[in-house]
C-alpha cells in the first residue's frame, strides 16, 4: 500500500488539489503535527484517524526501534540534546506507525508546512529503507520558503536556504556558508532562526558575519499569519524573532519598493527610444560628449548627487529597475530616472565606460543589444554597490 505524505502548507486553504485528492483517496491519516484537520471533517469520516495519542506510535516504535532507543538511553545527559532525541524519537514513533499501517491500507501521513524542506520527508524516505514494499508518494505545499517570498513581495532571485539551528551544524560550517552566501551575492534564506529553548547562539553568530560583511542589507522577518517586518540589517528589530520565524537576508540587489522587499531579476521591458538618446550615443561613440562635471550645462544642478555628466542620457534606458532610484511615473507609463544618481556618480561612470567599449560599437546597438546592455548594467551595479 501506499504512504502519502501530504503537507498542508501554511494553512488549509493553500493545499494542492493532488494533495486533497490523496488525502480522500486514503484509509487511514496519521496526523504527524496534531494540524486543525475540522475543515476536512466531511471528507474524512470514514477513516481511521491516528493523532494526538502517541501511545499506538510509541509501542510501535518500542518493537522496530530498538536501536535508536538504546542509543538514546546511552546519551550523554544534556538537557539539549535530551530535548533533540525526544522530538527526534516522536518523529520515528510517527513515521514507524505510518509504515506498519500502510499494510491495512492507503495512509496519508499529513504534516504541516515543512515536510519538503527541513522537514519529514528525508526521514520518512530513509526509514522506509528499512523495510520491503513501502511505496511513498510526496505531495508538496507551499514551501516556508514560497510563503517568505510571497509575504515580503519578491525577495528571492538566485537564493541560499540554511538551517540556522540544525543541531548538527557547526560554527565553523555556519560561517562558511553564511560568509560564502554573501560574498557570492546570494539572498539568504535562514530557517530556524532560534534554536531549543531561546538559544541564540547561532543567530548572534550570524548577525556578527553579516554585520562585518555590510550591515546595510535589507532583512525580512516573516511571522505567521502574513506578519513580517523589512529594515536595514543594522536597525533588526530582533524581539519580534521567534524560533518558527523565518529571515529573509537580501543581497546587494535587494531593495524596498513600497511595502514590498524585492530583488532585481531577469524582467525587462521593451526599449523605446527617443531621438535625443540616439544623438548622445552618436556623439558619445565620436567622443564628443562630457567627461566629469559639465561646468557649462545649463540644467546643473539636475541631480541631487552629481558627479559626473558621462551619462546625460542612460545605455541601458529604461532599465526598469528601482535599485538606482528609478521608478514608474504612476499612470503614465513612463519609466523616471529622475532619482538614479547612481550613473552620475564617478566610479560608475568608470566602470560603465570601461564595459561599453565592449559592448556598444553604434548608436544602434541601444535598439538591438538592449539585453546585452542590462546584462553589463548589472555587472557594474554589483562592482560598485556596497
Ligand atoms: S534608472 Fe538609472 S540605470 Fe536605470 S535607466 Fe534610469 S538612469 Fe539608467
Amino acid at each position: 500500500m501506499m504512504i502519502n505524505l501530504i503537507s498542508m502548507g501554511s494553512d488549509i486553504g493553500n493545499i494542492s488539489i493532488n494533495a486533497f485528492n490523496a488525502i480522500i483517496e486514503s484509509d487511514i491519516i496519521v496526523n504527524y503535527d496534531d494540524i486543525d484537520l475540522s475543515d476536512l471533517d466531511t471528507y474524512l469520516k470514514d477513516k481511521e484517524i491516528i493523532a494526538n495519542d502517541l501511545e499506538e506510535a510509541k509501542s510501535v516504535e518500542d518493537e522496530s526501534n530498538d536501536e535508536i532507543v538504546s542509543d538514546l538511553d546511552e546519551s550523554e545527559s544534556v538537557e539539549d540534546e535530551r530535548d533533540i532525541y525526544s522530538k527526534l524519537e516522536e518523529s520515528y514513533s510517527k513515521i514507524e506507525l505510518a509504515i506498519s499501517k500502510s499494510s491495512n491500507g492507503n495512509v496519508a501521513l499529513i504534516c504541516s508546512n515543512n515536510s519538503n524542506i527541513y522537514g519529514i520527508a528525508n526521514l520518512l524516505i530513509q526509514i522506509s529503507s528499512k523495510y520491503n514494499d513501502v511505496e511513498l508518494k510526496i505531495y508538496p505545499a507551499i514551501s516556508p520558503i514560497d510563503y517568505s517570498s510571497a509575504v515580503l513581495g519578491a525577495p528571492f532571485n538566485d537564493l541560499v536556504a540554511i538551517d540556522l539551528n540544525n543541531p548538527l551544524l557547526s560554527i565553523r560550517e555556519l560561517r562558511n556558508k553564511v560568509k560564502f552566501a554573501l560574498k557570492t551575492n546570494f539572498v539568504i534564506f535562514i530557517h530556524n532562526p532560534i534554536g531549543e529553548n531561546g538559544d541564540k547562539t547561532n543567530f548572534n553568530k550570524l548577525k556578527e558575519i553579516v554585520a562585518k560583511f555590510n550591515d546595510e542589507l535589507l532583512v525580512g522577518i516573516v511571522n505567521e499569519n502574513y506578519s513580517y517586518e523589512i529594515s536595514q540589517f543594522k536597525d533588526l528589530n530582533e524581539e519580534i524573532i521567534k524560533e518558527d520565524s523565518y529571515l529573509v537576508i537580501g543581497n546587494k540587489l535587494t531593495y524596498k519598493l513600497e511595502d514590498y522587499m524585492i530583488t532585481s531579476s531577469d524582467y525587462f521591458v521593451k526599449p523605446k527610444f527617443i531621438s535625443h538618446n540616439i544623438d548622445f550615443f552618436e556623439r558619445y561613440l565620436n567622443d564628443e560628449t562630457p567627461k566629469g562635471l559639465d561646468q557649462e550645462c545649463p540644467y546643473l544642478p539636475c541631480h541631487e548627487t552629481l558627479e559626473a555628466c558621462d551619462f546625460c542620457y542612460c545605455p541601458f534606458y529604461p532599465c526598469a529597475d528601482g535599485i538606482t532610484g528609478g521608478e514608474w511615473i504612476k499612470d503614465k507609463n513612463v519609466w523616471s530616472c529622475q532619482h538614479c544618481d547612481w550613473i552620475h556618480l564617478e566610479e560608475p561612470c568608470k566602470v560603465v565606460r570601461k564595459g561599453l567599449k565592449r559592448k556598444l560599437k553604434d548608436k544602434d546597438d541601444l535598439k538591438t543589444k538592449h539585453l546585452e546592455l542590462l546584462k553589463l548594467r548589472r555587472e557594474c551595479l554589483l562592482k560598485t554597490l556596497k
